[in-house]
């Protein structure tokens, strides 16, 4: 390359390059246990429970484990938590491995909590002839009754002090699939008069007879998710265990469930891995804990955005006005826009609202940077240019993107009848108005300067077109094409615009807070009408050409994406991904 050469933007130049090396307080003690030797290498895992799609705030946990593992050159694994079969689905899996690809991570290892139930078992074995679990006959309520509460502390359960060899035939018929659901549970025998309630004697198995995505109808017992969780990240040697706060007062467990199994120590109980063709190594991992990522006028739970779903407030999981990845993905949010979001709002132990247009801004910012530049009007009013010939047609040269030389030029059909923004001509103007009026001049944009001399009206008094003239000066390349006017408009041609349908949405929600259920509401009271407008424009030939997931910014309207599951070339179909400026600024 020559030293005039400068290399050109690959396609996912992204603002964050601009960011500086991150220092939130994870990866400073990622920083120290590297530099002191503590680990030689880190792991991480992210680990989603496939009960639903991932959503916005999985982003955040996302970037967090793969960005991590990537930065300091470790592994990170993707974990499905699959111990609550009830509620999983195959569908759920596959979408969560598109969505963590889509953002832009891969995993080192893709494992399941499943692969580990053996594992699961011999621990709890191990820790049933330690004397620290034991078999619970006591029904859901009753160990409710027993669990005291912040004030007070539980009581011991009437089957605390089985002898470990009852605990042992008890818990071999559990598994066995002697018992009914809910008859009995394995507990942890730490304390009851902790106040930390997750020490008080813990369920670390139930019973349910449901069958598995993975496993089948193998197992009736199914671990719980401190016990599986804390053992799945020593399996996998993770390092750092990164999750949210939530789960800060499950760290006492999450601990005692890796000191006191101790596979580690006890590589023996990892035998069951070789089934599965997984390495047999364990480590102690540290859980550290992050706070979510909550962003007003959204709801960010899976139950909800379940609710969502089932009850056909929207048009399915990947309905653009979705919070899940799908639906942001369908809307036409980048991966880019989502890492410079959680870039910006960084990691750490506050928990904070982050504000919707903060999220917004970030799409601004990539597309702005990186998505093409076409014309396309939403809402069509014709223009006559009255003194071109009939049948007149050129083609005009266009650059892609103002700022993006790269990104090169292409053709956009010129003809005597355009369309124009309805909304670009006034009768009657407001004050400040720079664009069309009845006698007025206003820039084609990148065709030259036109005047209306006609308003056609039809009977009913709305106006139907407009007819005027072109200043053959005005043309490009001619001496008055610079000429000064007040304003410029977008346009298509008439007979070569392809007509599109064009989604116009806007958030899902129309209040700052759609979980407030105070006065007896609920996220359902809240939706905004008008977060879906559907109407027919017309678009310049070169827009129609998109390949379905491509974005461009469509000139003073917005950034649109071709629609990832609807559109095609010869009928295209545009969803608004965000306007060009913020309309909900308070105000
Ligand atoms: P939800 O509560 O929305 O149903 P979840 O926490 O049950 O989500 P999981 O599948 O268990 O969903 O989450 C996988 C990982 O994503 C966990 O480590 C969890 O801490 C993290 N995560 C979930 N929601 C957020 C969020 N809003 N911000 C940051 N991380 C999140
Ligand atoms: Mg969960």
């Amino acid at each position: 390359m020559s030293p005039s050469e400068t290399p050109a933007p690959t396609a996912d130049a992204t603002p964050e390059t601009a960011i500086p090396e991150k220092r939130d307080f994870i990866r400073q003690i990622v920083r120290e246990d590297l530099a002191s030797g503590k680990h030689a290498a880190i792991r991480t895992r992210f680990p989603p429970e496939p009960n639903g799609y991932l959503h916005i705030g999985h982003a955040k946990a996302i970037c967090l484990d793969f960005g991590i593992a990537a930065e300091f050159g470790g592994r990170c694994n993707l974990r499905f938590d699959d111990t609550n079969p009830a509620k999983e689905d195959p569908e759920f899996v596959a979408a969560i491995q598109d969505d963590v690809r889509w953002l832009g991570f891969d995993w080192a290892s893709l494992r399941h909590a499943s692969d580990y139930f053996g594992v699961y078992y011999l621990a709890a074995q191990k820790l049933i002839r330690d004397g620290k679990a034991f078999v619970c006959d006591l029904s859901a309520d009753e160990v409710r009754a027993y669990r005291g509460s912040l004030t007070e502390p539980g009581r011991n359960s009437p089957y605390r002090e089985r002898s470990v060899e009852e605990n042992l035939d008890l818990f071999a018929r559990m598994r066995a699939g002697e018992f009914a659901d809910g008859a009995r549970t394995l507990r942890a025998k730490i304390d009851m008069a902790s106040g930390n309630i997750n020490l008080r004697d813990p369920a670390l198995y139930r019973i349910k007879h449901v069958e598995h995505q993975n496993t089948g109808n193998e197992w009736p017992i199914y671990p719980m998710y401190d016990f599986a969780h804390a053992l799945g990240d020593s399996i996998e040697g993770i390092t750092h265990s990164l999750c949210t706060l939530e789960f800060e007062d499950h760290r006492p467990l999450y601990d005692w469930c890796v000191d006191n199994v101790d596979l580690a120590g006890n590589p023996e109980l990892l035998a069951p891995l070789e089934k599965h063709g997984l390495p047999k190594e364990a480590a102690k991992p540290r859980q550290i804990e992050f706070s979510r990522l909550n962003i007003n006028y959204t709801v960010m739970s899976k139950r909800k955005l379940t609710q969502l779903v089932a009850e056909n407030l929207v048009e399915g999981w990947d309905d653009p006005r979705m919070y899940t990845l799908q639906g942001l993905r369908r809307r036409g949010y980048t991966p880019a826009a989502l890492r410079l979001l959680v870039d910006r709002v960084g990691i750490s132990k506050q928990n904070s609202v982050i504000d919707f247009s903060v999220l917004e801004g970030c799409l601004r910012e990539d597309l702005d940077a990186s998505a093409p530049r076409r014309m396309a009007v939403i809402e069509p009013l014709k223009f006559v240019l009255t003194n071109l010939p009939e049948g007149h047609e050129e083609s005009l040269t266009f650059s892609n993107h103002p700022k993006d030389e790269s990104q090169g030029e292409r053709q956009v059909p010129f003809s005597r009848e355009l369309w124009i923004e309805r909304e670009d001509f006034a009768e009657v103007p407001p004050k400040g108005w720079k664009r069309l009026v009845p006698g007025g001049e206003v820039r084609l944009r990148g065709a030259g300067i036109a005047r209306v001399d006609e308003v056609v009206k039809n009977e009913a008094g709305e106006i139907v077109e407009l007819r005027g003239w072109l200043d053959p000066e005005s043309r490009p390349a001619m001496e008055g094409a610079n000429r000064k006017v007040k304003g410029t408009i977008h346009w298509v041609s008439a007979r070569h615009a392809v007509a599109a349908e064009i989604r116009l949405y806007d958030r899902l929600f129309s209040v700052e807070k759609p979980d407030d259920e105070s006065e007896g509401k609920t996220y359902r009271d809240y939706l905004n009408p008008e977060s879906k407008k559907t109407v027919q424009g017309w678009i310049e030939p070169a827009a129609a050409q998109a390949a379905p997931e491509q974005s461009f910014q469509f000139e003073r309207t917005g950034y649109f994406v071709a629609d990832r599951r609807d559109h095609t070339v010869d009928k295209p179909v545009f969803n608004r991904s965000v306007t060009l400026r913020d309309t909900w600024a308070a105000g």
